[in-house]
């Protein structure tokens, strides 16, 4: 018997069966799992997960500075206060899911070291089947579910965005991915070009400028940043008074989410006055000389791609203290010493940090099968961003790219957990999402819409994805405002959802 044969015979006696199986154990998943021992007590689970701990993003991204962009209030859980300042650490973030996991007992729920290879759905069982691999040991390991909670993310962790440049091969410096950052990496005194200006970039930099000989920020094109004070007002004056932190929690949280909303609108019906305000802010920081024209005025409208928030404008600091400085321009070629520029300008470098993004990876890598046929997830209509036609027992959770993730995260959780309660009061074991007779005709458009939101990583995979339609349930809005009320009110009997 061959190796594999032997794998899948061993892995075959020994399937376990859970009623929901989530995929990975990053904010997404530890959020799935906390809202079904909550919300669907009983159901028995599992959290598979191919990394040797919790955190995902947090856990795989290692460089220097590595910290979030959006304030933890919102990024942290609608149900575990967050107690400190709002940009936090990704070591922060790793102790605050580490609390979520030991106070809920969620840990012997989650088995680490755990790939998922493929996933095939048969009607006849009503039942997901999962191979995974265990990477500590390389065992198979098989599981049956029936639902499929997906918290993969949104991209491939192992490798980083590196666009192919000509002569990378000649360069005699280190080309360095974040994703990928050495842990020996010895920058001190050298000279290091950042490729990019994204929030990567934005946070990796100050980290490492008072360290390196000089760093410079290489970007095609600029990025908009807010500065402000790493500290929320309201929240340090409810703290001094003593005020629970419960409810702290709450009242940022809504204060954050008001003002957000505030600003979002106001991008789209006066971003003039936006763009002044976020370039008045960088130029107080850099002083009335520096040409903020040139290096921090993107072409397109604020928040058509995330806005990074800079604390205490720490990246402005390191440009006026000389340390850091920024260059627009493009890459003709890698040369032996560094970069020659479009303009002719050369470059030199030690060190070349790739910031250049992500590679989109929609289902985890995982292969999937409906019935013995390959899922082609593009070939679907997104349920509100979070199910998919003709896919059943699965919903994916797929966040808020300009608010938190988690905002999202945690409303999917409860629709989730809503579904899975109204399937089991109906005693349906099967739900699969299906355009309705008067859906059949709708214009079917991108996952999310490119004028409004277009970063690279998206535009890049959006073949990927699946489509939306023009209406409220096929919509995939990432509108936090709409979706907050929309959410818990939409019918699980509409017909769009067929249970058998
Ligand atoms: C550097 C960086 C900074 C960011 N900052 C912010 C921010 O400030 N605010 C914000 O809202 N968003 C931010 N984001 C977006 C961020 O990814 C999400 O907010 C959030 O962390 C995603 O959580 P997740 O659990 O959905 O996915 P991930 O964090 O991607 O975790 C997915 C997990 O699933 C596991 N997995 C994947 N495939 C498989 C498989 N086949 N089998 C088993 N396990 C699998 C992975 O190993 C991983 O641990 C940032 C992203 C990056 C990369």
């Amino acid at each position: 018997m061959t190796e594999t044969a032997t794998r899948a015979k061993s892995a075959a006696q020994e399937t376990e069966h859970f009623d929901v199986v989530i995929v990975g154990a990053g904010i997404s998943g530890v959020g799935g799992a906390y809202h079904l021992t909550k919300q669907c007590p009983g159901m028995t689970f599992v959290v598979l997960e191919t990394q040797a701990s919790f955190g995902g993003t947090w856990l795989t991204h290692r460089y220097p500075g590595i910290r979030s962009d959006s304030d933890l209030y919102t990024f942290g859980y609608r149900f575990k206060p967050w107690t400190s300042a709002p940009i936090a650490t990704a070591a922060e973030i790793l102790r605050y899911m580490g609390e979520v996991i030991d106070e809920n007992d969620l840990g012997p729920h989650i088995r680490y070291q755990h790939k998922i290879i493929s996933a095939s759905w048969s009607s006849d069982k009503k039942l997901w089947t999962l191979e995974a691999t265990r990477t500590d040991t390389g065992e198979a390991v098989r599981f049956a579910a029936n639902f499929l909670w997906m918290g993969q993310g949104y991209y491939r962790h192992s490798q980083g965005y590196t666009p192919a440049w000509e002569g990378m091969e000649t360069f005699k410096g280190q080309i360095v991915h974040p994703q990928t950052w050495p842990e020996d990496l010895d920058y001190a005194g050298k000279t290091v070009v950042v490729i990019g200006s994204g929030a990567t970039a934005a946070t990796l930099i100050p980290a490492i400028a008072a360290e390196c000989g000089h760093v410079t920020m290489l970007q095609r094109s600029p990025t908009w940043f807010r500065t402000g004070r790493n500290a929320i007002a309201i929240a340090d004056e409810l703290r001094e008074l003593g005020i629970d932190e419960a409810w702290i929690h709450e009242i940022v949280r809504k204060k954050i989410l008001h003002d957000q909303s505030v600003f979002t609108s106001r991008s789209f019906t006066e971003p003039e006055v936006v763009k002044q305000e976020l370039l008045a802010a960088v130029q107080a920081y850099l002083g009335p000389d520096y040409d903020v024209a040139t290096h921090f005025t993107p072409s397109y409208r604020p928040w058509r791609q995330r806005i990074a928030f800079i604390p205490d404008g720490d990246l402005f600091a390191g440009i006026r203290a000389g340390k850091a400085s920024v260059v627009t321009d493009e890459i003709e070629r890698f040369t032996d010493t560094g970069l020659l520029l479009r303009s002719g300008r050369q470059l030199d470098a030690d060190i070349i940090v790739t910031a250049t993004g992500f590679d989109l990876n929609v289902l985890g890598d995982i292969e999937f099968t409906i019935d013995g046929k390959p899922l082609v997830f593009s070939d679907t209509v997104t349920y509100r961003g979070m199910m998919f036609t003709g896919v059943p027992n699965m919903a994916w959770v797929f966040g808020y790219f300009r608010a938190s993730w988690t905002l999202r995260a945690d409303l999917v959780g409860d629709f989730v957990c809503r579904l899975l309660n109204h399937m089991k009061d109906i005693g349906a074991r099967q739900v699969t999402p299906t355009l309705r007779q008067e859906d059949k005709d709708m214009v079917l458009l991108p996952w999310i819409d490119p004028e409004n939101f277009n970063p690279g990583y998206l535009m890049r995979g959006m073949h990927l994805l699946p489509k939306r339609g023009d209406k409220p349930e096929w919509q995939h809005t990432q509108d936090y405002w709409t979706e907050k009320d929309q959410f818990p009110a939409a019918d699980l009997d509409d017909g769009i959802f067929v249970y058998a």
